[in-house]
């Protein structure tokens, strides 16, 4: 028997929502936490957290701690290092903490050198900061990352584009990383804090580059524009922006603006000469129409200039299990049949339903050989289009409620996770006895049903709920090498530490990338039909997937890609297919977005 629509539309919204925001948990220490500063800081995370219970989030990757000054003082920091790159990043010579990354597919040549700020009691920040950036950067092609501090001179050349995350207000910059940016013929993107430092080592930057920043702006920011287009921004993000003094308007190209609450405006984003800037850290309180998709085309525009633009979609069928209804998969099946639309399914081949919930308090456990209606929907879906995935083995884990009630589908099975007293899903880190072998063993469990049930084996992985421990994201990649969903990330795998599960931060990605697990990822970026407010938790129709995939429509390559539960009929999915495809995407297979 089948759970109720309603819990599992509950379950799959509380996922979805908190990725859409790209969750972070912050669980700061008391010594960290000393400062009044760093006080103001955490109770706005705190009401942000209160805010979004409303709807959009569970779990913020927060902005950087407010600026210790509006005005900070122009001034070099560092010293000057005599340390020199060798010509390749792999060299032994390389900087301490130095990752590489390929890129997400062979046609993507670029190589992207990304730096990042390790100073400061919320250092972790920067790692996060710089792991959301190389994934995005993958898209592009390879990277390399370390902290800023280890930068050698004439390092740079060894790159296409360097990329520059200032997370850390004052972070001692090394002279030889400021000469070689001043210098160079290369793009460069800086982001948020530190240009000062920049200006301060070139007097005349205003006169050769045409503007220089003025000061931090906290006025309440809910809107940026870009190319037309206006995205969200979350107001409770009280870090500021840097404002900027423009004196040569042929220099700088305004890539977006900043809209005040009273209407006016500041440059969200900018560009001069070989130069792109961006006045904050666009991957803080991210939600669905947020200004991080403007900033993942401008990082293509940084990166990639020449990328060609084009418009595709992705549908995912999702949930499908052994407890699946063949009708309704035929359904859906059908009408994306009668349209031409390639679609993927997210199957999971044992259900599981231990504590009897909605029967009558008797267990259940049948895999999908014991379904043969259910694997004859499947093998229909194939042979219309469909694509088999696999979303996990169970959709849960063992006897527990993790965090709802035991059953395939709801519950999480690679992650632990309960509900608060807020009714907000809180991440409390890998399940107990994770290892290589378990999730390796769970992978096999999964793969043996799928051939017992005659079906070929799925080269593409799902993470229940869209979570796994570090530990498991490797195990799928080193058994798939393709994921389909929004990762999950922990400070310390670009610094060669184990994963420090009291940060977490959740990102999706508005075109394919390879993320910091080597994996291949194809996108899922907004979300999924919703059709009961459940507790805290909104109603999404296919109106609000159709706006949202409009205001992706600013990525130059972006995607529209949703994934969509069988029960609720047929009507919706058209709705949504035909909208997309109204605003001129083209339904694409997943697998040829990577
Ligand atoms: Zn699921």
């Amino acid at each position: 028997m089948r759970t109720s629509i309603l819990r599992r539309a509950f379950a799959a919204a509380l996922t979805a929502t908190m990725f859409a925001a790209g969750g972070a948990l912050v669980a700061p220490t008391g010594a960290n936490a000393a400062s009044t500063a760093d006080a103001t800081w955490l109770a706005q995370i705190t009401k942000w957290r209160k805010a979004v219970a409303d709807g959009d989030s569970d779990a913020p990757l927060p902005a950087p701690p407010k600026p210790a000054r509006t005005t900070p003082t122009q001034r070099v920091l560092g010293t000057t290092s005599t340390a020199t790159a060798t010509t390749t990043a792999t060299a032994t010579t390389a900087s301490p903490n130095t990752v590489t990354g390929r890129a997400v597919n062979a046609s993507a040549t670029a190589k992207t050198l990304v730096l990042y700020d390790e100073t400061g009691p919320y250092a972790w920040l920067g790692e996060i900061y710089a792991q959301q950036t190389a994934n995005l950067v993958s898209h592009h092609g390879a990277w390399t990352a370390h902290p800023v501090s280890g930068y050698r001179a004439g390092e740079l050349s060894g790159y296409s584009a360097i990329v520059y995350i200032g997370s850390t207000y004052d972070e001692p910059l090394p002279v030889s990383f400021l000469d070689d940016v001043l210098a160079t013929n290369l793009p460069v993107l800086w982001m948020y804090d530190n240009i000062w430092q920049l200006t301060a080592r070139k007097p005349d930057f205003q006169a050769t580059y045409g503007f220089t920043w003025k000061q931090f702006d906290f006025s309440t920011v809910g809107e940026v524009r870009y190319n037309g287009t206006s995205l969200t921004r979350d107001t409770i993000n009280g870090s500021g922006i840097m404002d900027h003094v423009i004196t040569d308007p042929s220099k700088v190209t305004v890539l977006g603006e900043a809209v005040r609450a009273d209407g006016t405006t500041l440059p969200w984003a900018l560009r001069s000469g070989n130069i792109t800037y961006v006045g904050e850290i666009p991957f803080a309180y991210v939600s669905h129409d947020d200004r991080y998709i403007a900033f993942a085309d401008v990082l293509t525009g940084v990166i990639a200039p020449s990328t060609p633009t084009r418009h595709r979609a992705l549908v995912r069928i999702e949930d499908v299990g052994p407890d699946a209804d063949p009708a309704e998969l035929r359904a859906v099946t059908d009408y994306l049949y009668s349209k031409r639309v390639p679609f993927t399914v997210a199957v999971y081949s044992r259900y599981r339903n231990p504590k009897g919930v909605e029967n009558g308090g008797v267990a259940e456990d049948y895999t999908l050989r014991q379904r043969p209606q259910v694997v004859n929907a499947l093998k229909y879906m194939q042979s219309r289009g469909g694509t088999l995935l696999m979303h996990g083995y169970t959709h849960q884990l063992g006897a527990e409620n993790n965090p709802y009630d035991g059953v395939s589908g709801n519950d999480f099975e690679f992650y632990r996770a309960h509900v608060d007293d807020a009714d907000r899903v809180i991440y409390d880190g890998p399940v107990v006895g994770d290892s290589a072998l378990w999730a390796g063993g769970r992978i096999m469990a999964s793969k043996l049903e799928f051939a017992l049930a005659g079906l070929a084996q799925p080269t593409i992985f799902e993470f229940p709920h869209y979570a796994g421990s570090a530990t498991d994201y490797d195990v799928v990649q080193s058994t798939f090498g393709v994921r389909y969903d929004r990762g999950l990330y922990f400070p310390g795998r670009l610094r060669g530490q184990a994963a420090d599960y009291s940060h977490l931060s959740g990102q999706f990605f508005p075109y394919a990338v390879r993320d910091v697990y080597g994996s291949a990822v194809i996108p899922e970026n907004i979300g999924n039909i919703e059709p009961v407010a459940y507790n805290t938790h909104p109603v999404r129709l296919p109106a609000d997937l159709v706006a949202s995939a409009k205001r992706n429509l600013v990525v130059r390559d972006g995607v529209a890609s949703f994934f969509y539960h069988p029960y609720l009929g047929t009507s919706f999915l058209k709705q949504s297919v035909e909208g997309i495809q109204g605003l001129g995407y083209t339904f694409v297979p997943a697998a040829s977005t990577i």
